[in-house]
């Protein structure tokens, strides 16, 4: 089998399964504690390539860590983290990820982008600065190619209008546009969202999942933490419901109509 990206390391890793698809996010048994707090207790998930997984549980339930575990904005406390073929956590002794070569934080950064539920927007910097200033320090870009590239991203997600405009003049859900255009122009190859449109008025709630459809719409392999359930069903492709920092259950499209689960259907009820 061939591996599309030609800067993949996954490629040998994938010799060993003939027509396997290979995860561009693998996680296995990862757990994370704060203190002596067990928050994640062995989270096994593989994501391929333009898949879409929803990730949904109560409150406490752990599923920013989890986003920030495939982030390294929390470290694991044990278990593997491959991304794009590099191991993150602790190397793996077996299987299709055994001895994957260990990853950097720079490499991360530049597979996986963040979307969170505060924006995160730097409030000195207008819309455009604000998607140039990572490209120039993650990407390496000139300031005029950097400037270019943002303007493209802001132009897809409807606000280029509002390139000099301060996030203190833009509305909840044009920061929020905002922070996903940036996370984009880096190029990731896998987005995470957590709970972005949780802050928002509801009346811009739309316009931000109308954005996220758009990414989705162009095959990008998405995590997404939501509330939002109507938006999780229409993208879902893999659903996985957690609760006290394990998966209890996970589906494909037929996962709202038809969970096995008493909490899943109980949180669905709930939140619906
Ligand atoms: P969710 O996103 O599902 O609401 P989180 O992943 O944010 O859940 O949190 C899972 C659990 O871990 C919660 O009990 C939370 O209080 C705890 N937790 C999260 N971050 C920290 C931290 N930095 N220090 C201590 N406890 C934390
Ligand atoms: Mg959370």
């Amino acid at each position: 089998t061939t591996v599309t990206e030609p800067e993949s390391v996954a490629a040998p890793f994938a010799a060993s399964g003939v027509g396997r698809r290979v995860p561009i996010v693998s996680i296995e048994g990862l757990r994370k504690s704060f203190g002596s707090v067990e928050v994640l207790s062995g989270i096994d998930l593989d994501v391929h390539p333009g898949e879409h997984v929803v990730l949904l549980g109560p409150s406490g339930s752990g599923k920013s860590t989890v986003l920030r575990s495939i982030n390294l904005l929390e470290r694991p406390s044990a278990g593997s983290l491959v991304v794009d073929g590099r191991e993150h956590a602790t190397p793996r002794s077996s299987g299709l990820f055994a001895g994957a070569p260990r990853g950097t934080a720079l490499q991360l950064r530049r597979t996986v982008g963040m979307v969170f539920q505060q924006f995160n927007l730097f409030g000195h910097l207008s819309a455009l600065d604000n998607i140039v200033l990572p490209l120039r320090s993650v990407r390496r870009m000139s300031r005029r190619d950097a400037e270019e590239r943002a303007a493209v991203e802001l132009r897809r997600v409807g606000l280029i209008a509002r390139a000099g405009h301060y996030p203190n003049q833009l509305s909840g859900g044009q920061q929020q546009r905002v922070a996903i255009a940036r996370a984009l122009a880096l190029d990731p190859q896998v987005m995470l969202f957590d709970e972005p449109t949780s802050a928002l008025d509801p009346e811009l709630v739309g316009e931000v999942l109308r954005t996220m459809r758009l990414v989705a719409e162009t095959g990008m392999t998405m995590i997404v933490v939501t509330h939002e359930i109507g938006f999780a069903r229409e993208v879902g492709d893999l659903n996985v419901f957690l609760e006290h920092g394990k998966v209890v259950e996970t589906g494909g499209r037929e996962f709202y109509d038809e969970c096995r689960s008493q909490r899943a259907r109980d949180f669905l009820q709930a939140v619906r």
